[in-house]
């Protein structure tokens, strides 16, 4: 089936200038970008975002993290996107991700692992609506 699904290079990954290797890594996984934009989330934003792990321990840091400079959001396009993203990107822990992941190739730790990626068809389009309106987005599916 056709499908969205949202990435976010996140501040680790335009830190490291490596915003163009992830990219390549989509387009050559099948994924196409059918719109992006680059922003910086507030902690209220990020707070917003990964509101599903509230009551993690690991939220403060996370949303510090997620709020501590410039990210690049995509939201991609493909066959099986949501699944095939989540393969492309690897375990979230990057010294567990397989090799030929993004995070086992360019994450740092469970903390700075460089990519997200939703997880499911309904968290795939609240995440899209997140960051951009219908306007913004070429789509294939009528
Ligand atoms: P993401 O949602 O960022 O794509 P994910 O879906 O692989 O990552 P989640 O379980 O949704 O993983 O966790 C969100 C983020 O919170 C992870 O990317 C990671 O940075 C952080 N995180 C998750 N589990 C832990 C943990 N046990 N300790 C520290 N940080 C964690
Ligand atoms: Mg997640």
């Amino acid at each position: 089936m056709l499908e969205r699904t949202l990435a976010i290079i996140k501040p680790d990954g335009v830190r490291s200038r490596i915003i163009g290797e992830i990219i390549r890594c989509y387009e050559q996984g099948g994924l196409t970008p059918i719109a992006i934009r680059s922003t910086q989330l507030t902690k209220e934003q990020a707070k917003d975002f990964y509101q599903v792990h509230r009551d993690q321990p690991f939220f403060d840091d996370l949303t510090s993290f997620m709020s501590s400079g410039l990210i690049v959001v995509l939201a991609l396009e493909g066959e099986g996107a949501i699944l095939r993203h989540r393969d492309l990107m690897g375990a979230t822990d990057p010294s567990k991700a397989a090799e030929g992941t993004i995070r086992k190739a360019f994450g740092s730790s469970i903390d700075c692992n460089v990519v997200h990626g939703s997880d499911a068809l309904e968290t795939a389009g609240k995440e899209i609506e997140f960051f951009f309106s219908d306007d913004d987005l070429y789509s294939q599916i009528e």
